[in-house]
């Protein structure tokens, strides 16, 4: 497999360079990419793939058909920029101002392209079909994913694949997990509405402001007291809001923080708790409480045999496949694998001769060593070969 994957992703050494530098010149922001949507449709178009009705917005997906029968295996690129100026001297530096691929969302694109690219040159490696998903809008809430799921896209889908670019991760290693890989999120907010006054008679106001500090103490046993200790799990309380002046009691002051998890059913007993510990401490101090949520992206879970093809695929190619903790961020990739078995698994782009390659994702300085690609390509490529049963 290894002399065949390799010589295909050589094929499109240039072509996908050139495709990564047009997107890394022209990013836009999450929900808004108009142009690379229109970009993606062309170069679908000028390939003769066929695209899937029916699809929301601005992400797009591209079928191929093979002649003969097989599995139906999907693969994701998000394609979406941050609102970051970008400080890199490169000559393919973007070209808007405050608008950034400071994620390496570019290099998921241009890799799936050229994957596309390689399938049609070589039809005689599609066996059933191949769906190619370009998901708009991973970085902002709801995200693009969620809607595309609601579109339909994964019910004919066997498996699904993605990977993300991975700064500080070296040129060569690949990031596979098995289970929980990126984290589910939440936020809360408590607003504590209690009685203001005068400094001088706090007996005749209830003071929201130590009840605040209450209720934050005992949301931060929530934790140990109720989430298994071997789950990863963080509930932070990350503002307090309220009062102004040292001899006011305030009326009401607003509380809230972030929660991740990476167990999707610790989402609920968290909010749950926050909300009910608020209530009942409010109420023995006769305040009132108003709780609201905000529930983010689900954690982003492998399955068992999708990641064993990745991991098996990484080491056949001559790259290291690595284990690392799962991170707290989150994913949108994530709706994807709650519909089917998929994996999800990181291509290092930091090489050590280019500091810069060692800038944190989301980053004005945000680089990877362009030789990823071709090592994204090589994954892609290889993994589809061994999902359809040709190595
Ligand atoms: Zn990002
Ligand atoms: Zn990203």
């Amino acid at each position: 497999m290894k002399e065949l994957v390799k010589q295909l992703a050589a094929e499109q050494k240039e072509a996908i360079r050139e495709d990564r530098h047009y997107l890394h010149q022209h990013p836009e922001l999450s929900f808004e990419e108009y142009e690379t949507s229109k970009w993606i449709k062309n170069r679908l178009t000028e390939l003769g793939i066929p695209m899937e009705e029916g699809i929301t917005g601005t992400s797009v997906v591209g079928v191929i058909e093979g002649k003969e029968p097989g599995p139906t295996i999907a693969f994701r690129a998000d394609f979406d920029a941050l609102p970051v100026d970008e400080e890199n001297d490169l000559p393919f530096k973007s070209l808007v101002p405050g608008v950034m691929h400071a994620c390496g969302h570019d290099t998921h694109c241009a890799t799936l392209m050229n994957f596309a690219a390689i399938l049609v040159r070589h039809p005689e490696l599609v066996k059933g079909k191949v769906k190619l998903i370009f998901q708009a809008a991973e970085e902002k809430l709801p995200g693009g994913a969620v809607q595309m799921v609601a579109d339909g896209v994964m019910k004919d889908v066997d498996c699904a694949f993605a990977f993300h670019s991975a700064a500080a991760v070296e040129l060569g290693k690949v990031q596979v997990n098995d289970g929980a890989v990126t984290a589910a999120v939440g936020t809360y907010e408590l607003k504590i509405i209690g009685k203001g006054g005068h400094g001088s008679t706090p007996s005749d106001a209830i003071n929201p402001m130590p009840i605040a500090c209450m209720v934050g103490t005992a949301i931060n046993q929530i934790k140990p007291e109720k989430i298994s200790p071997i789950h990863g799990t963080t509930v932070t309380v990350s503002y307090i809001h309220g009062g102004q002046y040292p001899n006011i009691i305030p009326g009401e002051c607003v509380l809230g923080g972030n929660i991740r998890v990476l167990d999707n059913d610790d989402i609920p007993i968290i909010m749950n708790n926050i909300e009910k510990i608020a209530r009942g401490i409010c109420e023995a101090w006769g305040a009132e409480c108003e709780f609201s949520s905000v529930i983010g992206y689900p954690a982003t879970i492998n399955a068992a045999e999708p990641t064993a093809i990745v991991r098996s695929v990484v080491e056949e190619l001559g790259y290291e496949p690595i284990r690392t903790n799962p991170s707290l961020g989150a994913e949108d990739f994530s709706y994807f694998t709650l519909e089917k078995p998929s994996c999800f698994y990181n291509v290092g782009g930091a090489n050590p001769d280019i500091p810069a390659t060692y800038s944190p994702h989301h980053s004005k300085t945000f680089m990877l060593d362009e030789d990823m690609l071709d090592i994204a390509l090589e994954c892609e490529i290889g993994v589809y070969l061994k999902a359809t049963g040709q190595a």
